[in-house]
């Protein structure tokens, strides 16, 4: 099986005849989800499924699927796929490489005349960005069960306009149901990182996806005049900030490599430069992906604030927003994908993905992994966005082999 080779070629050739596809000046693509820009894209993929032999079914959130009949009709598919809408500034790699290395995982197995054992599907979940549709990765989020069909309909855009009305306008309001039995999932994408590329590693095996825990918190002091006010009686709220932007990034210090910590939201009131600030509003962003660490680090933020608080005379409101948990891929398929690194004599290292994937929403319904690649600087969400056709055919090969294996 391992003497199979994809076409990197042709993988290459399908990356740039799609990345016309609401193609932008700086060389980027601008692809928002169920625009006519989007349809076009789903258009070429849906025609180039087709072309495969691929039996086409869209569901009722416009995923779509391309599926390879496999020797055993009863056995769930082995499945991989990304997605393709993008941000308004995005590149040409962010998703689009997961579905078409999917699709070259077809058209090789074609040429070859491999028949597999369980079926092979190529998947395109809609609206993975969230960029016109809040929340991101909603379709996948669906299929596995995170959201219920209702609300995934019901996203609508800044217009106004809903997913379900925006669906049906474009032709992608599917019949099949969402949701379905998958045997093995495997999601190939750019890094969107710089860790590869900093190590020289061509392969990325992705082990798990960061847990994430935001917080908004408001430290309440006394405005006073800059001047009359000496230094010991002072309740100062941007004082008491800056303590925990510190406490926030040694947070993140303690907890290398793994961990992120981030400030990234500061609103002082009343933001003026001889006035005592009385109070500040701010976001803070934890990332880890173990759970107990990350429970650690919470633990570690909320004894900062209240010290801080305590120390400068504060009052404190601070509130977790969100919680996601860490998700830990299925120690099978991060083998199969190693595995497969390994046996073409490709340099790898094990990785942890610090964004979302629609990976990290069917890890919950199907055993799931990921292959990563480098790209350009890390740079992603951005039109510069660049990866080399040798990465991509080497982690298509990858992403060939672990399916392979998967569907035997
Ligand atoms: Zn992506």
């Amino acid at each position: 099986m391992s003497s199979v080779r994809i076409d990197g070629d042709r993988l290459w050739d399908s990356l740039m005849e799609m990345a016309k596809i609401g193609a932008t000046e700086k060389g980027g693509v601008c692809r928002l989800a169920l625009t006519d820009v989007d349809k076009a894209a789903r258009d070429l993929f849906v025609k180039w499924c087709e072309e495969a032999g691929c039996e086409v079914t869209i569901d009722r959130m416009g995923n779509i699927f391309g599926r390879r009949a496999g020797k055993n009709p009863d056995s769930p598919p082995v499945m991989t796929g990304s997605h393709i809408d993008s941000q308004p500034t995005g590149g040409k790699f962010d998703g689009i490489y997961g579905v078409l290395s999917g699709l070259e995982v077809i058209r090789t197995l074609n040429d070859a005349g491999i028949e597999t054992e369980a079926p092979i599907e190529v998947s395109a979940w809609t609206n993975e960005e969230g960029s016109r549709f809040a929340p991101a990765m909603v379709s996948s989020g669906v299929f596995a069960g995170v959201f219920d069909l209702e609300y995934g309909l019901s996203r609508a855009d800044l217009d106004g306009k809903t997913m379900g009305e925006e669906l049906e306008r474009i032709g992608y309001a599917g019949e099949a149901p969402v949701g379905k039995p998958v045997k093995a999932f495997f999601e190939a994408h750019i890094e969107q990182g710089p860790i590869l590329e900093d190590e020289n590693k061509t392969i990325g095996v992705v082990t798990d996806a960061q847990g994430q825990r935001w917080y908004e918190c408001t430290l309440t002091g006394q405005e006073a005049h800059a001047g009359p006010t000496p230094m010991g009686t002072r309740r100062d709220a941007l004082v008491g900030t800056a303590r925990v932007i510190q406490a926030v990034n040694e947070i993140g210090l303690d907890n290398a490599p793994l961990a992120c910590a981030t400030v990234g939201l500061v609103q002082v009131h009343p933001n003026s430069r001889n006035t005592i600030p009385g109070k500040v509003f701010f976001a803070i962003d934890l990332r880890h992906p173990d759970d107990a660490t990350l429970s650690k680090m919470d633990a570690d933020l909320r004894a900062a604030v209240a010290g801080a608080a305590e120390d400068l005379k504060l009052e404190v409101a601070l509130e977790e927003i969100w919680y996601s948990p860490p998700v830990p891929f299925d120690r099978e398929c991060v083998d199969a994908v190693r595995r497969a690194a390994e046996a073409n004599g490709l340099s790898h290292r094990d990785i942890v993905s610090g964004a979302g994937h629609d990976a990290c929403y069917i890890a919950r319904v199907a055993p799931t992994s990921m292959v990563f690649i480098p790209c350009e600087d890390g740079i992603s969400h951005n039109e510069i966005e660049s990866a080399t056709k040798e990465d991509c055919a080497a982690g298509c090969q990858v992403l060939l082999q672990a399916m392979l294996e998967r569907a035997g």
